[in-house]
This record gives structure tokens, sequence and C-alpha cells, in this order.
């Protein structure tokens, strides 16, 4: 069996992981990692008995494909180098910084005849893949996507950074397009925007209400459906899937509180689940991580020249969607009029504390 010949451009926080499982893959030889970084490339290819490159211009003729893992600043830059040359090529997410970058690589990918896949890791959730084979016609949508606050990806806001994911998803899930975006959103620590909220409405009719914020204390990554099939809940953290449907009895005669006498009200409350509605927990075999089974998936696209499940179109429309919501955010007025403070930047100072700050901390900010 020939290799595949591989590289990861960019291996800091993500890259490594990248690069760690390509070169565990049987059927890819990792032939060099590549990081701005000469320490950060030579600590990873050490690792992993590769060769380090403080520059991926080397790599160009020595790759059967390629992997880039650096901040979402330089994705297009090194993204079309590989593609100019014929180099099939998976981009972590956010595709890239504008639609226009996004559109000139899809171009690039498809004059090339080459994959060109975008690293929306939730869509290889097992818990997504699950529930997006079940025959749902979502209606209202809930997502949240919380992190604590990591220092990296300061190069974008909330929106690019963790929504993103959540956008794909929703697009992915209920399809396009959009008719009206409403959006507000924070700066907190100064730069971009670190909490968003947005309300999406659907040509279809759904509605989605979607949360990011990467100031939090906990992670929370989940997903809330509700259709006419029933409901569906996904927590991303430990990939589990709730399903809740109406069983035999609802569906074929229908329930009439309204008609109910207080006695029969009373049993409804114990027989809510179970007798009218059915609930499955989904959590078990859950164990392949999502970035393997997105890795295997390019490099199985590379192998049959099939399409990627998260197409550079699909990490386009997803970047079109964040670029409507950061626009609405930009517009929001604080206090409902033009001549008050206006946008993420403009978050209005506290009025007052909530508690009261420990002494010493009052003392040093005094
Ligand atoms: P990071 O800052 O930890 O790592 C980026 C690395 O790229 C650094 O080591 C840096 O030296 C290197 N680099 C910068 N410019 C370069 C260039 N021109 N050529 C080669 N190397 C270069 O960032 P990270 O957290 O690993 O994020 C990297 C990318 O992965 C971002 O696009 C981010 O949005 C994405 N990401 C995706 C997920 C996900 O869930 N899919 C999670 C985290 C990060």
């Amino acid at each position: 069996m020939t290799r595949l010949r591989m590289a990861v451009i960019g291996v800091g926080h993500l890259g490594q992981h990248h690069a760690r499982i390509l070169a565990d893959l049987p059927e890819v030889e990792l032939v060099g990692v590549a990081d701005a970084n000469p320490d950060q490339a030579q600590l990873i290819a050490d690792r992993l008995g590769t060769t380090a490159f403080d520059d991926f211009e080397p790599l160009l003729e020595r790759v059967d494909a390629v992997s880039v893992v650096t901040p979402t600043i330089y994705h297009h830059h090194v993204a079309a180098a590989f593609l100019k040359q014929g180099v099939p090529v998976l981009v972590e997410k956010p595709v890239c910084r504008t639609v226009a970058e996004a559109d000139n690589l899809i171009n690039l990918a498809e004059r090339a005849g080459v994959p060109f896949q975008v690293g929306h890791i939730e869509r290889f959730n097992p818990a997504f893949e699950d529930l997006a084979r079940r025959p749902i016609v979502p209606k209202f949508v809930e997502a949240e996507r919380h992190g604590p606050f990591t220092g990296r990806s300061t190069d974008i806001g909330a929106v690019l950074d963790l929504m993103i994911h959540d956008l794909d998803l929703l697009l992915s899930l209920i399809g396009g397009p959009v008719r009206n975006v409403s959006a507000v959103g924070a700066s907190v620590f100064g730069g971009h925007e670190d909490m968003v909220n947005a309300r999406l409405e659907f040509e279809n009719g759904c509605v989605a209400h979607v949360t990011a914020s990467r100031i939090s204390q906990r992670p929370k990554r989940r997903l809330r459906v509700w259709a006419p099939e029933g409901y569906a809940g996904i927590d991303f953290v430990s990939r589990k899937l709730t399903l809740v449907q109406a069983g035999e009895e609802l569906r074929r005669h229908g329930l009439r509180v309204d008609k109910m006498d207080a006695a029969a009200k009373a049993r409804l409350k114990d027989e809510v689940f179970g007798r009218y509605l059915q609930v499955l927990h989904l959590d078990e075999d859950r164990k392949c991580d999502q970035l393997t089974s997105e890795l295997r998936h390019f490099v199985d696209c590379v192998k049959t020249g099939r399409r990627p499940r998260v197409s550079g179109e699909d990490g386009r429309d997803a970047l079109e969607l964040a670029e409507r919501i950061l626009a609405a955010v930009r517009c929001h007025q604080w206090n409902g009029t033009t001549d008050g403070p206006v946008g993420a930047g403009a978050f209005p100072r506290p009025s007052g504390w909530l508690f009261q700050p420990p002494q010493e901390r009052r003392n040093e900010a005094a």
C-alpha cells in the first residue's frame, strides 16, 4: 500500500493533535510539520519522529495532502499555496477571515479538482452523526457553546471562534437560507466580542437561538431541537443524545387536558413520560474521538476523490451567516437609541457592584 504523504502546518494547541493522529494512521506517512515558531515545530517533530520546518514552502512539492491548523488570519495564505499546487487541503474552522477569501479557496480547489475540507469537527461528534441520520424536521432550536477564556484565537471573536460550530450544524440540520438575523454581543476583555446571542429565522419557518461565550467558568456545548417528530438534545461534551417522541396512544388519540377531570390530570403527571412520551438516551459506544474521525474521513476523501462531508462551500456558508451575525452585533444599540453606545466594543460600564468585592481587590482597584 502506498502511503499518503501528509504534513500539518501550524502545530500549536490543536495542530499537534492533528499531527499525532495522522502519524498513527497506517495509510499516512507524516513527512513533516511546519510552524512559524521553529522550537514548536522541532518539539512536535521530535515527538513524532518526523521532520520540522519553520516555513511551509518546502513542503509544497513533498506532500499528497495537508492539514492547515494555523491561526485563522493565515488560513487563506497557506491553504491557497497548497491548492494552487494541486494538493488537497483540510483547513481548520473558520475556513477563512472573509467570504471572499473562502470563495477564492473553493475556486482553487475546483480548478485543481481536489478535495477541500473544513474542520467543523462537531459534524463528526457521534451524537450529532446519530441525530443527522434520523428523520427530524426542526422547528425550534437552541444552541449553547460556552468555554473558559484560553487566551488563544484572539485574532477572532466568539462568533468565529465558537458560534461558527453551531452555525454549521444548524445549516446542515435545518438547511438554509436564513431570512432574518438579530444579535447582541459584548466585548468584555477588549478587542473582539467575547459573548454573543443571536436569533435566526430560517426561510422554512424554523427559528434558532444561538449563544456563545468564551469567558465562562465551565464548558457547556449543547444543542436542543424541537420538531413535530419529537425532541432531541445533544450534549457535545459527553457525546450524549437524548430523544423524546410521542407514543402510539398520543399519536393515535391525542390528549385533551382541558377536558380532563382533576383525578385524570393528577394521573397524567406520572404518566407523561412512559405512557404518552417515550424517552431514549444514547450514550454507549461513543468512544472514537471526533478529531480522529474527521482526519480519517479527509484521508478517505483524498484517496477516493469523494466530496468531504464538510466542504469548502459549507465552511463558506457558515462564515457568511457569521458575518451577518457580526454585522447585527455591530449595530446593537445598548440604550435603544442611535446616539447612545452601539456595538460589542461599547458595552456599557457597570452601574454598581452585584455583590461586595473582596477588600484587597477593592484596594488594588482604587
Ligand atoms: P495556536 O495559536 O495554539 O497554534 C497555532 C500555531 O500556528 C502556532 O504554533 C503558531 O506558531 C503557528 N503559526 C502561525 N502562523 C503560521 C504560519 N504562517 N505558518 C505556520 N505556522 C504558523 O492556535 P490553535 O488553538 O491551535 O488554533 C489553530 C486553528 O485551529 C485556528 O484556526 C482555530 O480556530 C482552530 N481551532 C479549531 C478547533 C475546533 O474545535 N475545530 C479548536 C481549536 C482551534
